[in-house]
Order: structure tokens, then sequence, then C-alpha cells
């Protein structure tokens, strides 16, 4: 019923050379503090999307700092992740109706993963449970008091949710000790909890995505999946997903390539485990792209992976995140790590990591999106000088570490 994750070996010690030592040194304070606590990540999704890539490398870097961690992924039928999904949309502001059938899906799925965990002899001596976005937040509700403080650690924008859907989901929040959100602005009305922290997400500046390539490891890895590398590229790497508004970044390429002819763009997309609506997506951008040789479209589950992930984002001259809601985007801390350009949508924990003169540029339409485009395409120099500025950005406030930092201090918190 409940799977648990593999993850691999990290070491803390190696961070040191990517991040501030401000950082380093209360993080390895505050880890003795808790040595030998028993930390449960609960996710619905091991790959595809944000939460399944922190949590490979955040679990493996508790162990090495002294804390017990584990994750684990709930399981539920098909239908049961369509009801979250529509829960996603709704908690970012579609208007959506669960019916009677979905919820009892949503609370039927929750008791018998609950039960699942308690009888798992690994629960037992729990000391925090950390509660990853809204599928698994009702298991709360069918575990008795007493088996550690849970946290519930919301990912996406819930500053406007549909309100019939959230008044639903806060009544799942009682037992909870905490509530973790990624800005202030996006605490929903009325929670009921008074302990709330602000902990915006992080990359992993060493996992396979993000470390160094050189430029001809890069160039082979693209060529070999069909792309080229001696003309310009921009990719957008996102689910497939309405919010990430892929159809807009095709609308917006076409208006640049009338200015830079041999312009490609590519679509990287990932198939979530929890995530139903991909497939449709993708058929939707494969008509509007169909044909046209200077498009590619990838998919993880046909040979893009992390490697591949990285080599777009180091290659690309500029990166595109045109999102319309996004609880952050770590693939915007991503692409700046590798010092590229980036032009995004102003949406939710976007501009937390783009300012003025500092990464990219922020955009509000299709528009503005080409002008973007065009403007870093033709001006190389300016591309590069915020993309550097970009960097230092990442290595200050969006390295791995740092979030660690945070999500120990508050577990220190509620031990005390
Ligand atoms: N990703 C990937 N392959 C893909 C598309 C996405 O590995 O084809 C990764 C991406 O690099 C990032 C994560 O999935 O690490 C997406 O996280 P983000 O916060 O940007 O968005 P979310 O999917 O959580 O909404």
């Amino acid at each position: 019923m409940l799977q648990t994750v593999d993850i691999g070996q990290l070491s803390i010690a190696s961070y040191r050379t990517a991040v501030p030592e401000q950082i380093m040194d209360p993080l390895l304070d505050t880890a003795k503090r808790l040595r030998g606590a028993r930390v449960l990540h609960l996710s619905a999704t091991p790959y595809g999307g944000g939460v399944a890539e922190l949590l490979r490398s955040a679990v493996p870097l508790y162990r090495d700092l002294g804390i017990h961690a584990t994750w684990k992924i709930i399981s539920g039928p098909e239908p049961f992740f369509a009801v979250t999904k529509k829960m996603h949309n709704a908690l970012q502001g579609a208007p959506a109706v669960l019916t009677d059938t979905d919820r009892t899906l949503f609370e039927r799925t929750a008791e018998r993963n609950a039960a699942a965990l308690c009888s798992d002899p690994e629960f037992r001596d729990v000391d925090f449970v950390f509660v990853h976005d809204p599928q698994p937040t009702a298991l709360r509700s069918y575990v008795d008091d007493g088996k550690g403080s849970w946290i519930w650690r919301c990912h996406i924008d819930t500053s406007e949710p549909d309100p019939a859907t959230w008044h639903y989901l806060r009544g799942f929040l009682d037992g909870y000790a905490a509530t973790v959100f990624t800005m202030a602005q996006f605490v929903p009305p009325d929670l009921p909890l008074d302990l709330i922290d602000v902990i915006p997400p992080a990359i992993d500046p060493l996992s396979p995505k993000n470390m160094s390539l050189d430029d001809r490891t890069a160039h082979a890895v693209l060529n070999w999946i069909g792309i080229e590398p001696g003309h310009p590229l921009i990719t957008q790497v996102s689910r497939f997903d309405k919010w990430k508004d892929p159809l807009g970044v095709i609308e917006a390429y076409r208006i640049a390539r009338e200015t830079v002819p041999d312009l490609q763009l590519a679509l990287v997309g990932s198939m979530a485990l929890d995530d139903p609506e991909g497939w449709d997506v993708y058929r939707t951008i494969s008509d509007a792209t169909d044909g046209d040789p200077l498009v590619h479209l990838f998919t993880n589950l046909t040979g893009v992976g992390n490697i591949e992930v990285n080599a777009f984002q180091q290659l690309s001259q500029v990166i595109v995140q045109k999102s319309i809601r996004e609880g952050f985007g770590l693939v915007v801390s991503e692409a700046l790590w590798k010092q590229t350009p980036v032009v995004a949508g102003r949406a939710g924990g976007i501009p937390l990591q783009i300012a003025d003169e500092c990464g990219g540029v922020l955009v509000d339409s299709v528009e503005a999106c080409a002008k973007a485009l065009i403007d870093l395409l033709t001006d190389p120099g300016h591309a590069a000088t915020l993309a550097a500025a970009g960097r230092e950005r990442v290595r200050k406030h969006f390295l791995l570490p740092r979030l660690l930092l945070n999500e120990l201090t508050l577990l220190a918190g509620l031990a005390a």
C-alpha cells in the first residue's frame, strides 16, 4: 500500500564548496540537536515534479546529518488521482466542484493508507511526519494522536483557492502541528493552525540534473536526442500542465522566430504518477506543433532524464517558464544555476528567483514573452550579465542546505 522510496547516499560535507558558510555552520549545529530523530516524508509520486525532485536529495542529506529519514509514497486507484488533481487545480484558483463520490474516494483512500502506515513497524517511533501537498493530507485524520508531530507542507499557490475546496481540505488540518508554505502570500484564509512557516524550496547543486557538465558532453547529449545545439535554442522544462502555459510558449516562440528564423523550441515535459491530465495536455501541444521541424517535444518516457534536462538547461540560449500559476518553479533556479537566463511568467514563487536585472525577465503576456526572448537572443552580452547575477542569487538563497536549515529549525522548535 505504501511504497518506500529507495534513495541514494549523499554527504553534506560535499556541499561546502557551493553553499555560503552562513548556511552550512548553523545547519550542522541545528542537526546536532535533532540527532537520532525519526522523520517521515509522505508524498504522492516518486518521480515527476518538484516535490519528488526535492525529496530525492533532501532525504539522503537528512540521513547524513544524523536523522533517520524515510520517504513513502501513498497509493490509490486512478480515480483518486483524478480527484486530487481536481483539488490541486481548485486550490490554485480554478473553479471546481468536488462531488460526494470524490470526497468519499479521497477519504477512503486516506483511511486505507493510514491503516497501512499504522501497521508499519518503522512508523511506531516516528517523531515528525511531513505531508507534502493535498494528496496525503487526510491521512492525519485516521492516525491516533501521539504518533509524532505532523507538518503539512503545501507546495502549491493557495493564495486564492476555490473556497469550497479549501474549506473541505482545511477540515483535515486539525491534527497538524504546523504548516509550511513557499511564500507568505500563499497562506490561505482561515488556516486552523497557529504555527505557519514560510520556506521556499531549493535545488540540489550536486545532483545529476544540476552538476556541472562539460560543454562537449552536453552537446553530445543533445545531439543524441536530435537537437542541433549549433542553432539558437529555447526550452521550457515542465510537467505537461495547463498552469505552465505550453500553448503560450508556442505562440511566443512563433513571434520570436520572425526575428530569429532558425530558432528551435524544445518542450521537455515529464509525466508524473499523480498527474492524470499530462497526456491530454501533451496531445494538445502535439497538435499545436505538429509538422514543425524546429519544434521538439520530449518526455521522460522517451528517454529524457536528468542528464538531458541538465544539457537543455545548460545549452539553451534562454530557458522559458511561462507559468500562469506556480508554487515555486524549481526549473527557474535550475537554469540560473547553469548561468542560463530565464524568461518567466510573473507567477507565484517565480519572482522570488528572478528580479530586475537579476536572472532574466518576468512577463505577463505572450507578446511580452516574445519580446523578452528576442531581446535576450539578440543581446547575448546582456543575457549573460543577467544570468550571472541569477546564479549568485541561487547560491545565496535557493540551494538545498538552506532548505534543510529552515526545515530542521522548524523541527527543533517543535521538539523543544
Ligand atoms: N522535470 C524533469 N523532466 C521533465 C520536466 C520536469 O526532470 O521533463 C523536473 C524539473 O527539472 C524540476 C521538476 O521536474 O526539477 C519540476 O519542478 P517545478 O517546481 O518546476 O514544477 P512542478 O512540477 O513541481 O509544478
